[in-house]
């Protein structure tokens, strides 16, 4: 016993330290990823109920040259932990804003939705960085809605919605990302200058196997309802998960439903309307 418990011990230190150098090489590749060209933007439809597209969410992608594509799940804790979101944050800004544009040019009439790490809303100089975006690109930005998590309210809030209040002048819209797995208070969402709320895919997926999630799902939008925003659900796979949402009265859907993330080259060569 004593043997396999040594054992076990060994083994788990090994992967302990195998992680950590996951970890490492990781960041170091991250660092030179956007020099190196690596780093890429997909985008999501997102429709109404009379699936029309309404909008899009970007996302990034990292086609890295030996491990292939690595998901944003495991290198955006990553770039947040080292402080390379920063970086990646600035350049994500100023591809959303020519995607905008190009998208614009060719005739799609669309909002983006762009994820801002909490990290990145941080940084001292973060407005001056969006109006630097969108002046270099003269991207329409009352056609930008900005997903932040509720994480970012757990602290300084008030500079928080002082904050969000400066970008909201610009014409940028926000939405609450992740709706549900986090914290927030009626009474905090109610102060925020909010356009939307995001319900997380989580919920969406169990709507019809599970009671909790089904009321969890109506009470957000009747909530969202209440305060006069936008609710969009994510990952909606099914088209009886679809109309459950739109008998609920889900304003807006996104997920392999309607489409995958693709490509920005693949949204330009689509017919716009
Ligand atoms: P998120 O913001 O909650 O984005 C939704 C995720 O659900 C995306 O995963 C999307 O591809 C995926 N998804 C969409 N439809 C479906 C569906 O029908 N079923 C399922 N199972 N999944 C669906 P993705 O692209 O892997 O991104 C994961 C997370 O990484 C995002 O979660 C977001 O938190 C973060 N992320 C992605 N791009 C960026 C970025 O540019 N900046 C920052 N800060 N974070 C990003
Ligand atoms: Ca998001
Ligand atoms: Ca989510
Ligand atoms: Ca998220």
């Amino acid at each position: 016993a004593k043997a396999t418990g040594r054992n076990r011990v060994a083994f788990f230190e090994m992967s302990m330290q195998d992680e950590v150098e996951e970890r490492l090489s990781i960041e170091r590749d991250l660092a030179l990823a956007i020099a190196a060209g690596q780093l890429e933007m997909f985008m999501q439809p997102q429709v109404n109920a009379d699936c029309k597209t309404v909008g899009a969410e970007l996302l990034m992608r990292w086609n890295h040259p030996v491990r292939g594509v690595i998901p944003p799940a495991v290198f955006i804790p990553v770039a947040e932990e080292s402080g390379l979101i920063l970086q990646l944050g600035t350049w994500t800004l100023h591809q959303g804003c020519q995607a905008l544009v190009s998208l614009a040019s060719a005739g799609h009439d669309l909002s983006l939705s762009i994820n801002v790490s909490p990290y990145q809303f941080r940084q001292a100089d973060f407005v001056q960085q969006v109006e630097r975006a969108i002046d270099q690109s003269s991207a329409d930005a009352t056609k930008l809605i900005f997903e932040i998590t509720e994480g970012l309210l757990i602290e300084n809030v008030e500079q928080t919605i002082d904050r969000m209040r400066e970008i909201a002048a610009l014409g940028i819209r926000f939405s609450i990302d992740d709706f549900g797995t986090g914290y927030s208070s009626l009474s905090y969402l109610k102060r925020l200058p909010l356009f939307e709320v995001k319900i997380d895919k989580s919920f969406i997926q169990d709507i019809h196997d599970n009671s909790d999630d089904t009321a969890i799902v109506q009470s957000i939008i009747s909530m969202a309802k209440l305060l006069r925003l936008r609710v969009v659900a994510e990952g909606v796979e099914t088209r009886q998960q679809a109309d459950f949402l739109i008998k609920s009265q889900c304003q807006v859907f996104q997920g392999y439903l309607y489409d995958k993330p693709m490509p920005i080259s693949a949204w330009l060569y689509r017919q716009a309307g």
